[in-house]
């Protein structure tokens, strides 16, 4: 059985959007495919640096010329309000166009992607509505003060996995600061953001938020390297992350970098076994296992580690896999042909290095035209093994042991990554001290994943530079200025007054 319908009739051919009006780019025309069935479904015109440049343009007189940073605070929290209105007003189409270029389940698109697309212009409006400068009063009779401006236009490159989540918390926060934007969606994944910023232009003025779109290394690096743009939000790998800060360093343009993980999921035999095991499952199989923040790495104590194991793979046996239109499915197809691809590399990688397939491993023989994938688990011959030190970013788990918290602590450390760190255990000492050594950004006790937007999100070590989060984000999209004046008149040294 291999009928699936496409979630929605697609634009023939997707197009950038400039200065409020869509445009046509310069550059070559892409095919973009549909990942359950491996159909072409529409024509992605790729914008070459002129696009670019003109983009870059709208953007910087909406900045320079408009009134958009000058905009009363009151103005732009009922214009982000008016954002997440208009997402949650065309949430089933949003989802289905999401759907068609990722492969993700509808479900989850709609119920929380873009729930929680919709809360991040809500978040930033009510984060603006409570934000203050500073002032400090010296002694020698000077008031001075500490003002948070506009950055300029910012560069937003945003990945395939998760676009609409993951691009809106860049789009809200630049514009809630009172910047204005050029977005290049993933060439792979363009329809949910073009039609987002087609909407948002109902309540956005003109270039304020532009969107120009094409391959990382022609659309991507003609964005990242111009010299009109004045900060750089990036997500995606941690290679080409290396390459945008390259780019941007050349003009000394500020980056944030949210790049990829290798997290490691502990689990000690003081844990809750049932929540541990649930939370395994979500850890690395949600989202069709193409996140950042998979716990791709699960740690067991010795002790439990046989039946831990066992349980994982049948629990792995019986998840569905299928149309992501279907209710019932679990996993999807992968984003794309090429992905498919490298992930199953890996399981002829880790047969190689001594690795052994638990489960999985292959193409999921249901379907053969769409890029589906059996979720797939392996037990390590040791941490060295690609499949612990590479980021698979797909439904691909890798198993180790462990006696002691040293010795777990010492594997969850022994990555390149930072990003996420996972523990399971209900002994509070365990807790502290683990939580305390591991090198990561973030660290979910019992938990499987949770996103707190006040608090800061990114990596440590190649996972990223910068952070994303409420005050994390005033931080990067605004600068600094002290501005010192006097309380009262000074008596000032005259040069040359005479005595
Ligand atoms: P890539 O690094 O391949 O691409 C990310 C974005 O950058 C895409 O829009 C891509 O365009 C663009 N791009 C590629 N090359 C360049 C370049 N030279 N200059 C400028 N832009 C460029 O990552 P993926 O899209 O494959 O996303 C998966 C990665 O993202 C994983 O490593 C994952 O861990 C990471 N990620 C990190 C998150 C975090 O918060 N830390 C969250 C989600 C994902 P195009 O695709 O059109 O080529």
């Amino acid at each position: 059985m291999e009928n699936f319908l496409n979630p929605i009739e697609p634009p023939k051919i997707v197009k950038s959007w400039i200065d409020n009006e869509e445009s046509h780019g310069s550059g070559m025309e892409l095919p973009v495919f549909y990942p359950a069935t491996g159909n072409q479904v529409s024509i992605l015109v790729e914008d070459a640096y002129k696009d670019v440049d003109k983009a870059v343009m709208s953007a910087r007189n909406a900045f320079d010329k408009s009134s958009w940073r000058k905009q009363s605070v009151e103005k732009r929290i009922e214009i982000l309000e008016n954002c997440r209105k208009l997402i949650l007003d065309n949430l089933d189409e949003l989802a289905r166009l999401e759907c068609l270029a990722t492969g993700l389940i509808f479900r989850e698109i709609k119920g929380f992607h873009l729930q929680r697309a919709a809360y991040n212009f809500r978040f930033f409006a009510q984060y603006i509505s409570q934000a203050h400068g500073e002032r400090f009063d010296n002694t020698e009779g000077y008031i001075t003060l500490v003002n948070r401006e506009p950055a300029g236009v910012i560069g937003l490159i945003a990945p395939w996995n998760a676009p609409m989540a993951l691009a809106t918390m860049k789009i809200a926060a630049a514009i809630a600061f009172g910047n204005c934007a050029v977005l290049k969606p993933s060439e792979q994944t363009p329809f949910s953001l073009v039609k987002l910023v087609t909407l948002l232009s109902q309540v956005l003025p003109p270039g304020v938020l532009n969107l120009v779109n094409g391959r990382g290394p022609i659309t991507g690096s003609c964005l990242v390297s111009h010299p009109g743009v004045d900060r750089i939000s990036f997500t995606g790998g941690t290679v080409t992350g290396r390459s945008v800060m390259e780019h941007a360093g050349k003009q000394l343009t500020p980056c944030s970098l949210e790049l990829g993980g290798k997290s490691a999921n502990i689990i000690f035999a003081s844990a809750d076994y049932q929540r541990a095991l649930d939370g395994a499952l979500i850890g690395i199989y949600s989202n069709n296992g193409q996140q950042c923040l998979a716990g791709s790495r699960i740690l067991v104590e010795q002790t439990i580690f046989d039946q831990f194991v066992e349980e994982f793979v049948e629990r792995t046996k019986n998840i569905v896999v299928g149309d992501p239109l279907d209710d019932n499915t679990e996993i999807g197809p992968i984003a794309s042909k090429q992905h498919l691809e490298r992930i199953l590399s890996f399981a002829d990688v880790a047969q190689h290095d001594g690795d052994k397939i638990l489960v999985g491993g292959r193409r999921f023989s249901k379907y053969q035209n769409g890029y589906f994938l059996e979720p797939t688990a392996v037990l390590a011959k040791s941490n060295k093994s690609r499949a612990c030190q590479e980021e698979i970013f797909g439904p691909f788990a890798s198993f180790i042991s462990f006696k002691s918290e040293d010795e777990a602590i010492a594997i969850a450390n022994d990555t390149e990554f930072g990003l996420v760190s996972y523990v399971w255990s209900d002994h509070m000492p365990t807790i502290m001290n683990v939580s305390e050594a591991m090198r990561s950004g973030v660290v979910w006790i019992n938990t499987p994943m949770m996103r707190e937007l006040r608090a800061p999100f990114g990596g440590f070590k190649n996972s990223g530079v910068a952070r994303e989060g409420g005050y994390s984000c005033e931080q990067f999209y605004t600068e600094e200025k002290t501005v010192s004046l006097p309380k009262s008149p000074l008596n000032l040294k005259k040069f040359g007054g005479g005595k």
